[in-house]
């Protein structure tokens, strides 16, 4: 079939080796914003090689945040790079796993497509992963599309995505298809030297599956010496000049500068014929992390604290309010479950300048929450409440301001007399956990006149993105109110509250959002409710 409808469009497939956790998203997603800064539409695809459909039914711990997409995708994390990095809004389809690759292949086969033929790995599945390929590529028309294969060359599970990507540089041409092998160059501490052996070995491996890489990027403490790039270019049969540093930086804006500074640009042009380069205002956004003059210090309180990549986007959101506001952002992950009365929360948040309370799931840590949220509202502690933030929020603010004292979350407590947060309505009825909640953009209706919607540029209207099954019961809707809280933004037919404010004589900075505000937030623009909560500390 691919030989029927191919692409005319180029591709860049980004692999690794030696290690996971190098960094690939961010060296693909680095790679397509200096093309992109050439003027040409960059479109990334992520495959991975796990059967789950897509990350929404996986523990944050276990494969860290999940992203979600304007459409309601739920993707992995790396998608959040490529939105940061490109300035795209990425869609559900460009996130293939093998859960969906196998899912169609199951019904073409039912449908009778391979009538007569045994339906196997090689041709039919790495036929329809190619196809998936150039459906996007064409239906986006896209200048270059960038596909980054999940995991370590060599893994199992990615082979099939390996042997497609192969396989597109003889359906399509080889001066349409770039390879670029993100390794690791190890430093031991005994002999202090940079070494190229893993490098080479993992090249080995991709040469082995018939791709030659014309790019190796080396991610090392240090820029990489003359002597490996020879080393590595000799060994492993590429151009000295198209090995690349990717070295260890404490922020990941830095990295297409880098790239760049390496010389990146110049291979990309040899090898596709396309300009690329960085954009002068990132430049510049990047150089004031060098010159931070204030200094805050945000507590994160929830329960994925081993794994700071759970929280990854709105660790990302933090750094954008750091190049915009020149603060130095230290971030201290608070776990609620060891928070049991307002003493342990005043310890806990010595020298914190505001608080975050991020979304979450399941009732573990949640009364320690509580406590926070009564502690940042009593105490006038800039507060910032995102998804079951704001639902703790208000619950907090229902038992402790409005006297409901069994005010209660129903995921946590089903049997509440008082369920201030409740089940929305839609969700009743819903037995599946993959791909079932409110996800995805959905728009409020924005109160004029309230620090919200001043924050957002006083729009009338703004869009966010969600994942959540629970809402703001209606029923106490007038209650919160008359005892002070404001609604600041509302679902378009008034029913579900999407954004929530204390007043401002009352306390600097109590805000909270059903949505995720950090998915949408930007270097070049920071999402307004973490630049409101930033500036709140920096004011104070
Ligand atoms: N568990 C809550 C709900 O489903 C909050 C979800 C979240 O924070 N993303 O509504």
């Amino acid at each position: 079939m691919p030989d029927k409808k191919k692409s005319n469009k180029k591709f860049i497939v980004v692999t690794g080796g030696v290690l996971s956790g190098l960094g690939k998203g961010v060296a693909a997603a680095s790679i397509g914003n200096l093309i992109t800064n050439a003027g040409l539409k960059v479109v990334p695809i992520k495959c991975d090689g796990y059967l789950n459909v897509d990350p929404g039914t996986m523990n944050p711990t276990e494969h860290g945040e999940v992203f979600v997409l304007d459409d309601g995708g739920e993707v992995d994390m790396d998608f959040g790079h490529y939105e940061r990095f490109l300035g795209v809004t990425c869609k559900f389809g460009w996130s293939v796993t093998m859960g969906k690759v196998y899912e169609q292949i199951r019904v073409k086969e039912r449908r009778g497509d391979y009538l007569g033929k045994t339906v196997q790995l090689i041709p039919h599945v790495t036929d329809l992963i190619k196809q998936i390929f150039y459906d996007i590529a064409n239906q986006e028309d896209a200048d270059v599309v960038i596909i980054e294969i999940g995991g370590t060359i060599g893994d199992i599970e990615n082979e099939l995505f390996v042997e497609a990507c192969r396989q597109l540089k003889r359906d399509i041409g080889e001066d349409k298809v770039m390879y670029a092998h993100l390794t690791y160059i190890p430093i031991p501490s005994n002999v202090h030297e940079q070494k190229s052996k893993p490098t080479q070995q993992s090249v080995a491996l991709l040469r082995e599956r018939g791709i030659e890489p014309n790019i190796v990027i080396g991610r090392c403490s240090e820029y990489l010496d003359e002597k490996i790039k020879d080393k590595i270019s000799t060994f492993c049969d590429i151009e000295k000049k198209a090995v690349i540093t990717g070295l260890d930086v404490d922020s990941v804006y830095k990295i297409p500068i880098i790239f760049s500074e390496e010389g990146i640009n110049e291979i990309i042009k040899e090898k596709l014929g396309i300009n690329s380069g960085v954009k002068p205002e990132w430049k510049q956004l990047v150089g004031n992390l060098a010159k931070l003059d204030k200094e805050v210090n945000i507590a994160i309180c929830g329960k994925y604290t081993k794994l700071e990549d759970s929280y990854a986007s709105i660790v990302e959101a933090m750094r954008h309010c750091s190049a915009n506001l020149k603060a130095k952002i230290h971030i201290k992950m608070i776990d609620t479950e060891k928070v049991k009365n307002q003493e342990d929360a005043s310890n806990l948040l010595k020298g914190i300048n505001g608080v975050i309370v991020p979304g979450g799931f399941g009732s573990r840590g949640v009364e320690g929450k509580i406590q926070v949220i009564q502690y940042c509202r009593e105490n006038n502690m800039p507060f910032l409440g995102i998804c079951l933030g704001l639902q703790l929020a208000t619950v907090e603010f229902a038992r402790n301001v409005c006297g409901l004292k069994n005010a209660n979350h129903a995921e946590m407590a089903p049997d509440t007399k008082e369920p201030v947060i409740d089940i929305l309505p839609e969700q009743k009825k819903i037995t599946d956990k993959g791909g079932t909640m409110r996800l995805g953009a959905y728009p409020a209706v924005m109160k004029e006149k309230t620090i919200i919607w001043e924050l957002y540029g006083k729009q009338k209207q703004v869009s966010e993105r969600h994942r959540h099954r629970y809402e703001v019961n209606p029923e106490y809707h007038k209650g919160l109110l008359d005892n002070g809280m404001i609604f600041s933004g509302m679902s378009p037919d008034g029913k579900l509250v999407e954004f929530i404010e204390l007043p401002k004589q009352k306390h600097k900075y109590f805000v909270g959002t059903q949505a995720h505000p950090e998915l949408k937030s930007k270097l070049e623009k920071p999402g307004p409710l973490f630049y409101g909560l930033i500036k709140a500390c920096i004011e104070k």
